[in-house]
């Protein structure tokens, strides 16, 4: 035992003398801390974590999982895991954190590490906005792999199909671009395959011209839950594209740190961004506004530098369990479970909160042939959230979004959208996120990239034999 020990050790210091990172080891007083998800649900063991800091070092690390048989896992800023890096490589891409606005060509060279906050906080300098999600600490990779739904979604696209080209490391160690041009088959199943074929080391990304928008929430009692979900069905049904918005209750938890008004409240909120011109989305919300006056109404001219404020997503680590599917249609069946679910039967609910948010527009307009991404005809995605301190409070929630889901059912799409999942559910369900045929396709490109589907801790495809 000693004896392996001692070959392990020396074979983490050869690694550790090819790389400008750093080697931890589970002995190293680094261990426990690095190997934490922002999700603190998650609890990963890995054999080795390299905090890289290079492309060249992404490469050598893979090179070694290879040459010691181990698996390769790789985590931004871990919003979103989808298996634990139990036994592998893991490979921390936090100190990989160079962007770099192109105003000229309108986008953004971002390396793998990168937190949507700094590329919005750069860009925003040239007039330009990048297709951030609703919280600025997600990770551009990690978001991008899965497709990227956020609140320039209908007017722009997904931020997948607005990659101009990947760097990435293939299971071989091999340094490669994924554009168009280069690798075509591998850009293909980068947009929405998660990170099955390689680990991204950087991407271009397009910018678009957003400084300013008309965006905020209207919050309604609970009590008119069904009311408003029922108004909005009708409100985003010629919806333009330059409005991107969701529908959902909020169970606000009984924290000291929130406003009384808000602290261990439920309620039924409007929630959406308007990009185009800011007269016309004031205009929009005279259909709320001349209906019933909300509780809360700060829907107004922001910067879009500010976008973060427009869901206020937690910002420090939690233990959260998320689930979600496409929904074909917003249902007076549909609205009855997810209010009732989100609600509660007994006015307690093990949900943080049900989220309807309003996709299609740029999203369909792409070819289905383009990426793996898949989905694109569905236009309402549920998000369900719930905090989840213990295991037992998963499963709870876990059994809850269950029965939710059988209500729902008639309604379901039958599709996913990756990035809302996560865990077991995130592992059993890959396909059911893809483009049709693109599950295969993309098992028939891991038998030439990574037979041994050594990248198997995101969505995990294994290779076709
Ligand atoms: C608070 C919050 C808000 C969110 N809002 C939105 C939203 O508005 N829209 C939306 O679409 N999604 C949203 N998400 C979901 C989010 O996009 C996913 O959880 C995403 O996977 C997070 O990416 P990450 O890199 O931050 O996380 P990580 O957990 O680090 O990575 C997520 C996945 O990507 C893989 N990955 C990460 N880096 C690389 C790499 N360099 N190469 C290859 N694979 C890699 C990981 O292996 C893992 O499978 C939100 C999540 C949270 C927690």
């Amino acid at each position: 035992m000693d004896m392996e020990l001692t070959q392990i050790e020396s074979s983490y210091s050869e690694l550790q003398a090819q790389v400008e990172g750093k080697v931890i080891a589970p002995a190293d007083a680094g261990y426990d801390e690095a190997r934490l998800a922002w999700n603190r649900k998650v609890e990963q063991h890995p054999a080795v974590i390299v905090v890289a800091k290079t492309a060249q070092d992404v490469a050598a690390a893979v090179s070694f999982a290879r040459q010691h048989d181990l698996g390769v896992a790789v985590q931004g800023t871990g919003h979103g895991n989808v298996r634990p890096a139990d036994d592998c490589l893991l490979i921390l891409t936090q100190e990989m954190n160079q962007v770099t606005i192109n105003p000229t060509d309108q986008t953004a060279y971002v390396a793998a590490g990168v937190k949507w906050g700094a590329v919005l906080a750069a860009a925003q300098q040239h007039g330009l906005a990048p297709l951030l999600g609703s919280s600025p600490m997600v990770g551009v990779v990690g978001y991008t792999l899965g497709g990227g739904l956020g609140w320039l979604a209908r007017k722009y696209g997904l931020s997948a199909d607005n990659v101009v080209a990947f760097e990435l490391v293939t299971a071989d160690g091999q340094l490669r671009t994924a554009s168009e041009d280069e690798n075509p088959d591998l850009f293909w199943g980068l947009r929405g395959g998660g990170g099955s074929l390689g680990i991204v080391t950087s991407l271009i990304i397009r910018l678009f011209p957003v400084t300013e928008v008309y965006a905020g929430n209207l919050f309604y009692p609970a009590s008119m839950a069904q009311e408003v979900f029922r108004r909005y069905r009708d409100w985003i049904a010629d919806a333009p594209d330059e409005l991107t918005s969701s529908v959902l209750i909020m169970n606000f938890p009984p924290i000291p740190d929130l406003p009384e008004f808000l602290r261990g409240q439920s309620f039924a909120i409007v929630r959406g961004c308007y990009c185009g011109d800011l007269g016309e989305g004031e205009a929009l919300l005279h259909y709320w506004r001349d209906w019933q006056p909300p509780l809360v109404d700060d829907f107004k001219t922001i910067p879009f530098s500010a976008a973060a404020t427009i869901s206020s997503d937690p910002v420090d680590p939690m233990p959260a369990a998320n689930s979600g599917a496409w929904l074909r249609e917003l249902s007076d069946a549909a609205i009855d479970a997810i209010v009732t679910y989100a609600l509660g039967m007994d006015g307690s609910s093990p949900l943080t909160f049900a989220e309807v948010r309003h996709a299609g527009g740029a999203i369909r307009r792409v070819a289905a042939a383009t990426a793996v991404y898949g989905n694109r005809e569905a236009e309402l995605v549920l998000s369900l959230v719930g905090v989840t301190p213990t295991p037992e409070a998963y499963q709870q929630l876990a059994a809850y979004i269950g029965q939710l889901n059988e209500a729902l059912r008639p309604s379901l799409t039958g599709g996913v959208y990756m990035n809302f999942l996560e865990g077991t559910e995130s592992q059993q369900r890959v396909r059911d996120g893809l483009a049709s045929g693109g599950y295969e396709r993309l098992a028939r490109l891991k038998a030439q990239v990574d037979p041994e589907n050594r990248l198997r801790y995101s969505f995990n495809v294994p290779a076709a034999h």
